[in-house]
């Protein structure tokens, strides 16, 4: 499929997970993909492992995405490099749980700041370069939890829910330059985000999971890759749940 072709597709924290797989995929279909972590070292051997791996076109860069500058710099980077950001994932995020009144302020602010004020940083260093090409596509990862909540991660359902919010704004002001704005809200799904969960936890997730199984990195990235496709043109602001009818 020749779809991304050529096409440049940036993708917040490919090192591992979801992010991986997105790169992954977008890099069999022929785009031109960059990716970032929080350290060179291992954003650089990511990107090596996936292009060995997919035979395609995969950079690693350096770029801690709670930070500006460093997120500004990176896609002048990719830009120079590739050609101007056509599809931007903002899948980077992280976690720090506790409950309400055990939980630090920094474990508030550096969750607030990487998965939300993140996305904000990458799509206000795209969005120029978007609006002059008159195209562009912006996909956010949020989760189920934005949406329904979760006790023990208000800094997490905080973000994830402001991400939505968030997405949708972006996509009434950009949908004029046919920009598109869409979310994708994962499950529970198997990656070291994931794998930190008790044996309890996991199996009580399960059995509320309709699917009956966790889902993987590839299910998120297909669903990306529909907001990213030719097909889904005419569709912003949405909010895509893939979660194995967890949440419905
Ligand atoms: P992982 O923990 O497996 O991977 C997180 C990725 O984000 C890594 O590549 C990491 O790179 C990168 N990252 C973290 N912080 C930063 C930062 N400040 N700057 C740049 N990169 C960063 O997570 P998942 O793949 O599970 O999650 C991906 C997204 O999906 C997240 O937004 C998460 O909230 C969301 N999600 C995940 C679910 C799940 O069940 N797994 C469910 C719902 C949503 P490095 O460590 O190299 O810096």
């Amino acid at each position: 499929m020749a779809e991304f072709k050529d096409k440049t597709v940036l993708i917040t924290g490919g090192t591992r997970g979801i992010g991986r797989a997105c790169a992954a995929l977008f890099a069999r279909e022929g785009a031109n993909v960059a990716m970032c972590g929080r350290s060179a070292a291992s954003a650089e051997q990511a990107a090596a492992e996936i292009s060995a791996e997919t035979g395609g076109t995969v950079a690693g860069y350096e770029a801690d995405i709670g930070n500006g500058d460093a997120v500004d710099a990176m896609v002048k980077k990719v830009s120079e490099r590739f050609g101007p950001v056509y599809v931007l994932v903002n899948n980077a995020g992280i976690t720090r749980d506790n409950l309400l009144m055990r939980m630090k302020p920094a474990d508030w602010s550096t969750v607030i700041e990487t998965n939300l004020t993140g996305a904000f940083n990458c799509c206000r260093a795209v969005a120029r370069d978007m609006v002059k090409q008159r195209q562009g596509r912006i996909i956010n990862i949020s989760s189920i939890i934005g949406i329904r909540g979760q006790g023990g991660q208000t800094n997490y359902a905080a973000a994830k829910a402001g991400l939505i919010g968030f997405s949708k704004s972006l996509a009434q002001e950009l949908a004029s330059r046919n920009i598109t704005v869409n979310v994708v809200a994962p499950g529970y799904i198997e990656t070291d985000m994931t794998a930190v969960l008790g044996d309890d936890v996991k199996a009580m997730l399960l059995e509320k999971i309709p699917l009956r199984r966790q889902g993987t990195g590839e299910d998120i990235a297909a669903a990306v890759r529909y907001f990213a496709s030719d097909g889904a043109s005419y569709v912003t602001g949405a909010v895509l749940q893939v979660d194995g009818g967890l949440a419905m």
